[in-house]
């Protein structure tokens, strides 16, 4: 069976059943993850934080490669060219 993940905007893993947070409860089996809008027993995972995405969903800039774009673009400059050379 597939069943869709959930996450809210900031890429926390949510309840499959809700969309919702969960939070850990006594059970008759002991603790058991539960869904903290209907208190069904839920996957691990599902709203406990332990499943976020690892980004927010926002582009992903990756600073060294920034860094190391920069030399290339200054050996194509002329007035540098002579220098190096
Ligand atoms: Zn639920």
């Amino acid at each position: 069976m597939y069943t869709m993940k959930k996450y809210d905007s900031d890429g926390h893993r949510l309840t499959n059943c809700c969309g919702a947070f969960s939070t850990f409860m006594e059970g008759e089996r002991g603790e058991v993850l539960c869904c903290k809008a209907c208190y069904r027993e839920v996957s691990f995972g599902e709203g406990d934080g332990s499943d976020d995405l690892p980004s927010t969903g926002k582009p992903k800039v990756d600073p060294i490669d920034e860094f190391l774009a920069l030399p290339s673009i200054w050996s194509n400059d002329p007035e540098l060219a002579h220098i190096t050379a």
